[in-house]
């Protein structure tokens, strides 16, 4: 075979060729078995071989496909709509745009947020605020929003200045406060930056309810989100949630922002809409966001060849009904604080694992130079090791990164929300083994 497969990210590295998946175990052409401990990209959410998600998908392949969204809507489109309002809506209603990917529903989140304010005669309201450590996309629109320093750099020229706030980080929190006597302190800076820029030119404020990629599930504390959405109302600037990530159950809530008494004005929905099973993604406006916009132009800026495709929608109209069958959302809630236990378990083994954090199925692990706190530096490459050394193992864990994006070393663990306890087990003790070898190793 010609090698010409230019998709892999890190063109050095040897990838197995995966041959089928089913549940949480993936495996490939030699014959090797993969539990699946990051469903991917934090994405299948279901697992892998699904048969009600296959069956929806060829039952929807027999009607029809693909049609252009300005020329047909689909009943798979407007019952995922409705599906999704009910759903995530409670007293709010949402409507919803379809994408087909995260970056794509970041990125038209925040097009909306600046048409709302256009339709509103407010022509100047268009910057976004974004924390210093977050991942909204890699698309260059999303990336301007992204404080994520490795996927950022080569492009700064092309991008916006948009992360101006730091994010919630507890465990290494730049003031040395704890909470609760810190009063949100990082919060505030929301409020000075908002201050600092003015807020007639503030469209929005985007975040991760948990922050994924760029910080290994930081978990803001108690309070947070309702101070920041208490912000964002005081200066007349909206708030988008960045659900792409923490949405649909992952976090052990229907929503990620469901563990804070806040509502967003908008939120991005990607990666278990679709579980892995097809791309598809969402952008969810709230009725107040979209009047504006219905009565001036009444047409949203923003929209793909392959948006709201039937098929696509047809998959994540079957993937919410298992969800709710399954009742995959607590059960994200029971099984994630076992994963929870045992991780806190590892961390009195290991003295190079510094911090372990996250909600539900969706677990960090940070980890410092061994009896410090002090960061892994950068040259030890570590996240690297453990997701290698992990691999080997059997086991797939998602790379992440503590600090800026770049330094520190963390991953994230994410299995299925189908995961058995049996299989819990299994997970953790393959990690442990991996852990093992490595410390075998050290100094690096
Ligand atoms: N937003 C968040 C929170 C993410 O974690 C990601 C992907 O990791 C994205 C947006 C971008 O999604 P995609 O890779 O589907 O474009």
């Amino acid at each position: 075979m010609v090698p010409t497969y230019l998709i892999k990210p890190h063109l050095q590295r040897h990838y197995p060729t995966v041959q089928y998946a089913k549940g949480i175990y993936v495996y490939d052409t030699n014959g090797k078995k993969y539990v699946d401990g990051c469903s991917g990209a934090v994405t299948a959410n279901l697992g892998h071989g699904v048969p009600e998600i296959i069956e929806a998908m060829k039952e929807q392949a027999n009607k029809v496909s693909f049609v252009y969204r300005s020329q047909f809507t689909s009943e798979a489109a407007e019952k995922l709509a409705e599906t999704l309002n009910e759903r995530i809506g409670g007293e709010t209603r949402y409507w919803t745009f379809l994408v087909n990917s995260g970056s794509e529903a970041t990125e038209t989140a925040m097009k909306i947020a600046i048409q709302y304010w256009q339709e509103k005669g407010k022509k100047g309201k268009n910057k976004i605020l974004s924390r210093w450590l977050s991942y909204h996309g890699i698309t260059l629109g999303a990336l301007s929003m992204s404080g994520h320093t490795a996927r950022r750099e080569r492009f700064v020229p092309l991008l916006e200045d948009f992360p101006n706030v730091p994010p919630p980080y507890c465990y290494r929190c730049p003031y040395q406060l704890t909470w609760p006597s810190c009063q949100w302190r990082c919060a505030d800076e929301l409020e000075e930056a908002i201050i600092r820029i003015g807020a007639e030119h503030i469209a929005a404020f985007i975040a991760e309810p948990i922050i994924g990629a760029a910080g290994a599930a930081l978990t803001p504390p108690e309070g947070y989100y309702e101070h920041i959405q208490a912000i964002c109302r005081r200066h007349e600037i909206l708030f988008i949630a960045d659900e792409v990530m923490t949405g649909l159950g992952r976090t052990g809530k229907m929503m990620g922002l469901d563990h804070w008494q806040a509502k967003a004005d908008i939120i991005a929905l990607g990666k278990g809409l679709g579980a892995g099973y097809t791309p598809i993604a969402a952008t969810l406006v709230s009725e107040h966001v979209i009047e504006p916009i219905r009565n001036g132009s009444g047409v949203v800026m923003s929209g793909h060849t392959l948006s709201a495709n039937p098929l696509s929608a047809a998959v994540a109209l079957a993937v919410l009904q298992y969800i709710d069958q399954h009742r995959l959302v607590q059960k994200a809630e029971e099984i994630g604080s076992d994963l929870f236990t045992k991780l806190c378990r590892l961390q009195q083994k290991f003295s190079w694992i510094g911090d372990i954090r996250g909600k539900g199925l969706m677990l960090g692990i940070e980890f410092t130079v061994p009896d410090t706190k002090t960061m892994m530096p950068n040259k030890w490459a570590f996240t690297d090791i453990v997701v290698t050394k992990a691999q080997e193992n059997g086991l797939l864990v998602y790379p992440s990164a503590a600090g800026n994006g770049k330094d520190g070393a963390a991953i994230i663990i994410a299995p299925p929300l189908t995961i058995e306890r049996a299989q819990l087990d299994e997970l953790v003790s393959l990690l442990e083994e991996a852990f093992h070898h490595i410390e075998k190793h050290f100094p690096m």
